[in-house]
């Protein structure tokens, strides 16, 4: 197929029988072949130090697939001394088991790809109990050189869609989810271009920094990951300088601790979540799968305060039910507190209350009013949002002798707040 452009337009598509295609939008959804991104000569970076490779192939029979992730599917990720074991059923007899280990640990040990590969399940407890009965399908693949960004994601009249945007590593599995959100958010650029609803610079600047912004996340996310895994000790200095580009002075352990507890949000405009992560969901998976444990961050203060400084107003699209909607958000640095959903229902509670027990009393109220749906799930999502802001800067917490903390622990879909010794924060919610 050969691309036909004047300038940054593309003017149409050529197909090899010769059939020439036109459209008023083209959009590139070819993954890592990048179609349109590699004709409209669109560079790509890759802004990490993570040179891994991976190795797989599919099994029929592995216990976990038949027990477990009977119904529903569930993944497994397992850390080995050398990298780590992702096993994730695809139907109920048949998994994909794969290894992920850095290039230069491959280069020196001096194995073939199918001999490594068989050494790490081997050495696995858990994984070679799953695959004492299960046969390979004998179709080992390997890659490596993933990460990647693309420089821009948008041009005059195209779009880059999923992986031809970038793709950050394996260990997240987020791959779908970037495409699929990704994918879900140009819709709605195209309807509101086509609708003329809103400026058209506006919506394809915005689509293309926020694919951009997630996947860049995602890369950063990703090596926090490794680095925080003893066996990458060579990322432990990067981790450091990473946060300083976010405008942080953090050591590699408070980098850790920073993106654990909510570093980067500003992916979802109505709820905090990390890079498509919810914030404990992402902490519990990082501690399981680092051995560190991510204490609440909120546990340490008595008092919270909103902290502005610095901060303009801003708006920024929003897709909601097929349409965007423009949200007003606070911006500092590249930074946003949206003051929509969740973050304004927080932002309410601060300006009202000083004290955590009493914000946490505030949210519950309000939850309990409705409006937020589940208010269980609702009052887990404004902690989820209160730490994330808290390590974002946007709240400043502090320790005020006599007065009492929260000590808030996240269950699976809750949040359980007790304080043994005040018999007050006890009342609010049996612990
Ligand atoms: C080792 C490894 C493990 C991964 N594990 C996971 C995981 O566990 N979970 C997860 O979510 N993601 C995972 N991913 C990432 C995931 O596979 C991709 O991010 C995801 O498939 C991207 O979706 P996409 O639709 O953008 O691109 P793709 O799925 O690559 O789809 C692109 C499509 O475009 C087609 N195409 C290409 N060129 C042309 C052309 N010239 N004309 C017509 N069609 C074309 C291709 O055939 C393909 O069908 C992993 C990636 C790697 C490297």
């Amino acid at each position: 197929m050969k691309v036909h452009a004047e300038g940054d337009r593309i003017t149409g598509l050529e197909l090899a029988v010769g059939e020439m295609i036109t459209a008023k939008h083209y959009v590139d959804a070819s993954g890592h072949v990048g179609v349109l991104r590699r004709a409209m000569g669109v560079r790509s970076e890759g802004p990490t130090q993570l040179k891994n490779i991976a190795i797989w192939d599919y099994w029929e029979d592995a216990a976990w697939a038949k027990t477990v992730c009977h119904g529903g599917v569930r993944v497994r990720i397992m850390s080995v001394g050398y990298g780590w074991i992702w096993f994730i059923p695809i139907s109920e007899t048949r998994v994909s088991v794969g290894l992920v280990t850095h290039a230069e640990y491959y280069k020196q040990c001096g194995m073939k790809p199918a001999e490594l590969y068989s050494k790490a399940l081997a050495e696995e407890p858990f994984i070679a109990s799953l695959m004492t009965n299960a046969k390979s399908e004998g179709k080992l693949a390997s890659t490596k050189d993933w990460s990647f960004l693309a420089e821009r994601a948008v041009g005059e009249n195209w779009f880059l869609v999923g992986e031809s945007a970038g793709f950050a590593d394996p260990i997240l599995a987020a791959g779908m989810t970037l495409a699929q959100v990704g994918g879900r958010e140009l819709a709605h650029v195209l309807l509101a271009l086509e609708a003329e609803s809103h400026d058209a610079k506006w919506l394809r600047d915005w689509y293309g920094d926020i694919q951009r912004k997630r996947v860049g996340q995602h890369i950063r996310f990703a090596d926090y990951w490794y680095s925080a895994n003893a066996h990458f000790v060579e990322l432990q200095a990067y981790t450091a300088e990473i946060a300083r580009e976010a405008g942080l002075s953090l050591d590699p352990a408070e980098g850790f601790r920073w993106l654990a507890t909510g570093g980067f949000i500003s992916d979802d405009l109505s709820s905090p979540i990390i890079g498509s992560y919810q914030v404990n969901s992402a902490k519990k998976a990082m501690s399981a799968m680092t051995g560190v444990p991510v204490d609440p961050e909120i546990n340490r203060y008595s008092e919270l305060k909103l902290n502005l400084a610095g901060a303009a107003e801003v708006v920024v699209p929003e897709c909601r039910a097929g349409k965007i909607e423009v949200v007003r958000c606070y911006q500092r640095d590249s930074k946003i507190l949206p003051i929509h959903g969740i973050f304004r229902l927080v932002i309410l509670a601060l300006r009202n209350e000083r004290e955590t027990r009493r914000i946490f009393q505030f949210l519950q109220n309000e939850v309990a009013q409705g409006g937020y749906g589940e208010s269980q799930s609702a009052l887990t999502s404004c902690m989820d949002a209160i730490e994330g802001l808290l390590v974002d800067g946007w709240i400043v917490g502090k320790d005020v002798k006599g007065k009492a903390r929260l000590n808030v622990v996240w269950d699976d879909e809750s949040v359980r707040v007790s304080a043994a010794d005040d018999p007050y924060v006890t009342a609010i919610h049996p612990g």
